[in-house]
């Protein structure tokens, strides 16, 4: 039976830079569950691919169509969700479907998918190398920069709840670690 892979993080942690390596590695069949969201593309990101972008009102439309899994207002204003349909369609297909979601949308799923699911959280070393990193990415306006740092210690202490911790401090060690863990869950 295919399985279900969370992955949660503060932003900035490494997350997408881990989970971007492990996509294309073919033995581990995986898909990524593209979110819905109602906050703006960023950088190069496209509609479909990272998520599907859209405006409050339809992700309002959703919501109330009971088409999510889960959803969450993760920032004031922007809004992030699961669609069933979508996920459904790729583990119908045989995928072991990987989720990047906030930490309260991991929790329920992992509640929802139950043994079927591996959840997986994704350590920064220090919150001060977390600020080096969305600045260094350069993607975020110092506001939300600020944003992002001010959820992040309350995100960390949901670690403990989570299957396995990977600390990416060194990227090479933490992209072997949870490919590790990851493989040998597929393969259970
Ligand atoms: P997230 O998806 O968790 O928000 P990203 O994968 O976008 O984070 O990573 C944030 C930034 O930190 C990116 O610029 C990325 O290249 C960089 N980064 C990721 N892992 C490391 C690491 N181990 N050491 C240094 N920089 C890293
Ligand atoms: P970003 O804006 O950096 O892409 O994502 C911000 C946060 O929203 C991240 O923690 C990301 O994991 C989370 N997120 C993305 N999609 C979903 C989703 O479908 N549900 C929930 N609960 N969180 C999500």
């Amino acid at each position: 039976m295919s399985k279900v892979i969370i992955v949660c993080a503060p932003s900035g942690s490494g997350k997408s830079t881990i989970i971007n390596s492990l996509m294309p590695r073919e033995e581990l069949h995986l898909a990524f569950s593209v979110s819905a969201t109602t906050r703006a593309p960023r950088g190069q990101e496209q509609n479909g691919v990272e998520y599907l972008f859209m405006s409050i009102p339809e992700f309002r439309r959703h919501v109330e169509a009971d088409d999510f899994i889960e959803y969450e207002e993760v920032y004031a204003n922007c809004l992030y969700g699961t669609l069933k349909a979508q996920v459904e369609k790729q583990l119908a297909a045989g995928q072991n479907v990987v989720f990047d979601v906030d930490v309260h949308g991991g929790m329920r799923l992992k509640e929802y998918f139950g043994e079927r699911a591996l959840s997986l959280f994704i350590q920064p070393p220090s919150i001060e190398e977390l600020r080096r990193r969305l600045e260094g990415r350069g993607t975020d306006a110092p506001e939300v920069i600020q944003q992002r740092l001010d959820r992040a210690a309350y995100e960390l202490s949901f670690a403990p709840r989570f299957d396995r911790v990977v600390v990416n401090d060194d990227l090479d060690t933490a992209k072997a670690e949870a490919y590790k863990i990851i493989q040998a869950f597929i393969k259970e």
